[in-house]
C-alpha cells in the first residue's frame, strides 16, 4: 500500500502505517477471510497501487498503538502472547496473530478499539468468529482453548453519558466473553474450507466478475421506502419496509407511489481500501452522482 502523509503528520505515523505482514501467494490471514471474497482479493491484487492516507488510518494506528503498550507486559508461564500461527487448510496457508493465550484459562484474548455504538447495539459477531477461528487454530497447534475474550478500548466514550443513559457502557475499557463447543469448532472448520473453496474460485476471476460483497459485508444501511406525491419532490414519509410504506398510506389516505432508495454502502463509501478498483463501488457511486446531479437542476 502506497501510505501518504498529506497533513504533515509526524514521521513516526508514516513509519507505523507503511509496517505490512507481507504473506505468501498462497497464504491468507484470518482478517482477510472475515471481509468479503471480492475485497480480499482486491486488495491483495493492487496492494502496490492502493494509496492510503496516514491521517485516514488514524484509529488503525490507535489500535496499534495500544497493541504495542500491551505487548511490553511480561506474560505468566501460562500464557503466550502475540504469536503468529500458521495452519494448513486444503491447499492454503491460514495465519493469524493473536494477542494473548492464557493455558490456566484456556481462554484466548484479543485488544480492539471499538466505538461504544457496538456495546450498546452488542453486535459481537464478528469478532466471535474470529477468536474461534484463533481457537480453532491454537487446537491444530495441541492447545487446549475453550474460550474466547475481547478486552474493548472505547474511542468514544463519554463519562457524562455513561451517568445519564441505562444502557450506555459504564466505562470506556469493557470485554466481552465466548465459550466455545465441540460443535463450534466443527461448524468453523466446515467454514474455513468454504471460505477457501470461494477463494480458490474468486482467484481464477477478474476483478469485474469477483462475487459482489454481501449487503452485511459491505455495511449497508438497508432500503427506504418514500411515499411520494406528484408533484412534489419530497416524500411525504419514509418508512423502512413496502409493507410499513402501504400502511402508512391506507391510514392517512396520502401519497401516490412508493419510491425504493437503496440502503447506502457504508463500507465501500469509507472502509474500503480497495474501492478504487471496485466496480461494483465504482457504478454505485456514478448513479449516485448522477442522481445529486438531476435533483440539484
Ligand atoms: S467497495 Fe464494497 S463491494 Fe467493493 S470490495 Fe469494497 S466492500 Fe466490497
Amino acid at each position: 500500500m502506497i501510505i501518504t502523509n498529506k497533513h504533515n503528520l509526524p514521521k513516526a505515523f508514516v513509519s507505523l502505517a507503511s509496517e505490512e505482514y507481507e504473506v505468501a501467494p498462497n497464504e491468507y490471514r484470518v482478517t482477510s477471510l472475515l471481509r468479503g471474497v471480492r475485497e480480499t482479493m482486491l486488495l491483495r491484487r493492487h496492494n502496490h497501487e492502493i494509496e492510503a492516507d496516514v491521517a485516514d488510518m488514524a484509529w488503525l494506528l490507535f489500535g496499534t498503538a495500544v497493541h504495542s503498550i500491551l505487548e511490553r507486559q511480561q506474560e505468566a508461564d501460562s500464557e503466550l502472547k502475540e504469536e503468529r500461527l500458521k495452519v494448513k487448510v486444503g491447499d492454503y496457508i491460514l495465519s493469524g496473530q493473536f494477542d494473548l493465550y492464557c493455558g490456566n484459562r484456556k481462554c484466548i484474548t484479543d485488544y480492539k478499539t471499538a466505538s461504544v455504538w457496538k456495546f450498546i447495539y452488542r453486535n459481537f459477531d464478528e469478532w466471535r468468529q474470529q477468536l474461534l477461528i484463533y481457537a480453532w487454530m491454537l487446537r491444530q497447534y495441541g492447545f487446549q482453548c475453550e474460550m474466547g475474550q475481547i478486552v474493548a478500548f472505547l474511542k468514544d466514550h463519554s463519562k457524562q453519558e455513561a451517568k445519564r443513559k441505562a444502557d450506555y457502557p459504564l466505562l470506556p475499557v469493557q470485554s466481552v466473553k465466548f465459550s466455545f463447543s465441540e460443535r463450534d469448532f466443527q461448524e468453523i472448520e466446515a467454514w474455513l474450507h468454504e471460505r477457501f473453496s470461494e477463494i480458490a474460485e474468486a482467484e481464477k476471476l477478474p476483478d469485474d466478475q469477483l462475487p459482489v460483497c454481501t449487503p452485511e459485508e459491505r455495511f449497508n444501511s438497508g432500503d427506504k421506502y418514500a411515499v411520494m406525491k406528484k408533484g412534489r419532490k419530497t416524500a411525504l414519509r419514509v418508512l423502512d419496509s413496502r409493507e410499513e410504506a402501504e400502511k402508512w398510506m391506507a391510514k392517512n389516505g396520502k401519497g401516490d407511489s412508493i419510491e425504493v432508495r437503496p440502503g447506502e454502502d457504508k463500507k465501500c463509501a469509507d472502509y474500503c481500501f480497495a474501492n478504487e478498483f471496485c466496480n461494483y463501488w465504482q457504478e454505485q457511486k456514478r448513479v449516485q452522482e448522477q442522481g445529486q446531479t438531476e435533483r440539484s437542476a
